[in-house]
């Protein structure tokens, strides 16, 4: 009878209000989660630097014109590094902060080689890890030419490689290839770090999102959304494969003349 459709219409009405009302109040809670996580490793990664450099330049201060060069090119070289990882990290936060859904990075497209842009990205990892016994194996099958942003295509590529040696990587595998009738390229990364469990996979590239362990890694959880955002506006995708404890492959395919 209509009654009965009317009052099973109004129990469905109130329960999906129900439903609604739960999941805004549980992506609030995973919002405000995700924003203290955030403060409190602004905290650590801000006051860290910040009191390093502070101490090594006052130790600078009070040395005297005897005191050994060793020990003073020790301090300057410390706080050195210190002042270039605090301008990285504000770069990223300033890099993401500027990317909502509105404004998108200006793209410059060009012409690139694929092998010698992942040659070279591999040479700068391997130089700034001063080389923690990484071993990069890297296998190129693509011909012809990729229509691309050099440098940001670099940094993505870039972030992969130190995200790797950052979670455990002793060997990093690099293919890039044709696929799907040579129409885009694959540039897959596998590595045997410590793996990131399947509970994560959807969330890992989000803005500030980390994956809670007790590792002193630092980070705010920045690079992969950076990672995604650049593979998007060049038309492409990016999957992960990984297993908690065996290692993480990431997949990007972009097509090789989209913007041409
Ligand atoms: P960050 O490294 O600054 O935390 P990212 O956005 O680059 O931020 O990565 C997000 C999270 O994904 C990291 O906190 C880390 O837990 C996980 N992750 C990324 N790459 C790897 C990898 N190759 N192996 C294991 N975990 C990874």
């Amino acid at each position: 009878s209509w009654q009965l459709s009317l009052a099973v219409i109004l129990v469905l009405t109130i329960l999906g209000c129900f439903v609604y009302l739960f999941r805004t109040i549980f992506k609030q809670d995973k919002l405000a989660e995700l924003r203290k996580a955030f403060v409190n490793q602004m905290t650590h990664e801000l006051r860290t630097p910040v009191s390093t450099v502070y101490a090594a330049v006052q130790a600078l201060q009070n040395f005297t014109e005897k005191e050994d060069i060793e020990k003073r090119a020790m301090f300057q070289s410390i706080a050195r590094e210190e002042l270039e990882h605090l301008s990285d990290m504000i770069d990223n936060v300033l890099q993401v902060a500027e990317d909502d859904h509105t404004t998108r990075k200006q793209l410059h497209y060009e012409h690139i080689h694929i092998e010698q842009l992942i040659s070279k990205c591999i040479t700068r990892v391997s130089v700034g890890s001063s080389m923690q016994d990484i071993q990069f194996d890297y296998e190129n099958f693509v011909t012809g030419l990729l229509y691309a942003d050099k440098l940001h295509l670099g940094n993505v590529i870039t972030n992969l490689f130190d995200n790797a040696i950052k979670y455990g990587a002793k060997i990093i595998k690099v293919t890039t290839q044709d696929v799907r009738g040579g129409e885009f390229i694959a540039i897959t990364v596998s590595d045997d770090g410590i793996g990131i469990p399947d509970t994560y996979h959807e969330l890992i590239f989000d803005p500030f999102f980390r994956v809670p362990r007790d590792d002193n890694q630092r980070g705010f959880g920045l690079g992969l959304a950076y990672v995604k955002q650049i593979v998007r506006q060049h038309k492409g995708t990016i999957k992960l494969k990984s297993k908690k404890n065996s290692g993480t492959t990431f997949i990007i395919k972009i097509p090789k003349n989209y913007h041409l």
